[in-house]
This record gives structure tokens, sequence and C-alpha cells, in this order.
């Protein structure tokens, strides 16, 4: 059963859920604004809840350049019938997480195609230090454009701010409106400002949910940020600011991060 539930959380997260303010990268800067920039493969991290969905969003369309998630990659996958896809589904429909090569294999046959020559966000991949590593001799063939090693930028929210952002959500079932206990409550406690309907609170934005979820994203993170960070291509984020200024701060690391490994 626990494997079943990791399985699931391994897709959703990987995902990149997006949040309520995904609808603003239409009015963000210019993709031509970052065109002389190349920004090579980019590893985004953050804990779920942190807002990387509309990050990667936005760094798409900065830079002009595909997301690639594991959870993109399997649905893919399955959805085309390839051989790869077939063996995921298997996988996971036996309650399990499907194993490092499979993914593996899937991102080595879409790091070939043409999108991706002058960079890419890497959403949920590598997950794993052997996903790393394999990553990493991978792109190291000429052969995969840009020529440039990967780079990580982890978005970073303390532990009480993200629990207040994931247990103080409340979702209007009639409009879908997403409001915040903390930072964005209705005008009246427990009632939608634009229809009057009672407001919900997803089954799992809990706290002992919300924990579980932390220890297994530490556990399975830290390896590979260790990883890039022994490399000198790691960087931190405060993900505790606007969308706005989160996106400039990632900006600025992957700026600088590029700057100091060609
Ligand atoms: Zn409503």
């Amino acid at each position: 059963m626990a494997s079943l539930r990791r399985a699931a959380a391994f897709v959703d997260d990987a995902a990149g859920r997006t949040g309520p303010l995904t609808n603003n990268s239409a009015s963000h800067s210019t993709a031509s604004a970052g065109n002389d920039f190349l920004p090579g493969p980019v590893l985004l991290l953050g804990a779920p809840g942190v807002g990387k969905g509309t990050q990667a969003q936005l760094l798409v369309t900065k830079y002009g350049i595909p997301q690639i998630s594991t959870g993109d990659l399997l649905r893919g996958n399955i959805a085309r019938g390839t051989e790869l896809g077939l063996k995921a589904k298997e996988i996971m429909s036996a309650g399990l997480l499907v194993d490092d090569e499979t993914v593996n294999q899937m991102v080595l046959h879409r790091l070939q195609e043409k999108d991706t020559h002058r960079g890419y966000i890497l959403d949920g991949y590598p997950r794993t230090l052997d996903q790393a590593k394999f990553l990493d001799r991978t792109i190291a063939d000429p052969i995969f454009l840009p020529r440039l090693p990967v780079i990580a930028v982890s978005i970073v929210v303390s532990y009480d701010q993200l629990l207040k952002r994931i247990t103080g959500r409340r979702i209007c079932p009639a409009c879908k409106h997403i409001y915040n206990m903390y930072s964005n409550p209705p005008k009246v406690a427990g009632v939608c400002d634009l229809d009057g309907a009672s407001l919900t609170q997803r089954g799992d934005d809990t706290e002992p949910v919300f924990v579980e979820r932390m220890k297994t994203f530490d556990a399975q993170t830290a390896p590979v940020v260790a990883h890039y960070r022994d490399l000198g291509r790691f960087e931190e984020a405060n993900g505790d600011q606007s969308v706005e200024t989160v996106n400039v701060a990632i900006e600025q690391a992957i700026v600088k991060l590029r700057r100091a490994s060609r």
C-alpha cells in the first residue's frame, strides 16, 4: 500500500503541478530576452508546494526551451504505446516505482529531439544519484547539444512557511478558486468571496501527509543535491518571495552557475 502511494506521488510530483499563478507567464518577459544566453540543461529542484511548476513555466517562456518532466515522459510513452511505455505501465500497475533504467532510457530518447539544443528544464529527473551520474555521462557525449553540463537550482521555502501554504489551502468546489487561510483568506471564513459556496480542503493537504512527503523528498533529493554541490554546480533560490522575485533569483542563479561551468 505504501509503495502504491509512493508510485502515485511520483507521477504527481514529476508532473510539476502548477499553482494558480501559471497564467502570469503570458505577461512575463518575452522569450527573445533570453535568446543570446545559452541556458543549457537546468535541473530545477523543490519540495512539493514551493511553486516549482510555475517557475519552470516561466523559465520555459523566458528561454524558449522545453521542460522535461518524468511524469510527462511516462505519460507520453504510455500514451504512444512505446516499448518503454508498456514496461513502465506494467511496473506502475503493480504499484511500484518505475526503475532507473527505464526512466533513463526515456530521458535518453527525449534528449535526442531537436528542441533541446539550447537547453532544457529538468523536472523530477535526475531523482537519484545513479540517474544523475547516468545523465552526466550521457550528455558528456558530444552528440548531445548544447555541450554543457547540468546545473541545479533548488527553490527553498522554510518548513513553517511551506506547512502554512499546504495546510492553509482551501478550494471553492463551485468556481475552483484557491484561497489560503494565512496568506489569502476569503472575506468571510470558510466561504467563497465569488459565489458564497463553502470552501473545502483537499484530503491530502494535512500536516501528517505533508511531513511524510517532506521526509521522502529530503531523503530522495539529498544525494542529488550533494552530487551537484560537490561539482560546484548547485545554487539555492529563496522561494519565500513573490513569484516574480523568485523567478529573478532563479535566473540569477542560472547565469551565475553557467558562467562558472562550461
Ligand atoms: Zn467560488
